[in-house]
């Protein structure tokens, strides 16, 4: 039996969360990053990939979150908002 890694879907014993600490940390970091919808919908309709790259990283400096985070988090909400259904 095993169980995958909430942040990196990695197989990890069916004991254990999370593969790493790393991944404990992102996880919890990225709970807390909340990005606004209309943020969101300027990123993927309004910018080019290279502007969606420097407003993120904006976005993530003004706020303190790691830019990576706050990238993996938009690509979730705009799956979640705009590519369902
Ligand atoms: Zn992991």
């Amino acid at each position: 039996m095993t169980n995958n890694c909430q942040y990196c879907s990695k197989k990890i014993p069916i004991s254990k969360v999370f593969c790493s600490a790393e991944c404990k940390e992102s996880f919890f970091q990225k709970i807390v990053i909340s990005v606004p919808k209309p943020f969101v919908k300027k990123l993927y309709f309004f910018c080019s990939e290279e502007q969606r790259e420097s407003e993120i990283k904006v976005f993530a400096k003004r706020h303190n979150w790691h830019e990576k985070l706050v990238t993996e988090k938009v690509e979730e909400l705009f799956e979640e908002y705009y590519k369902c259904g």
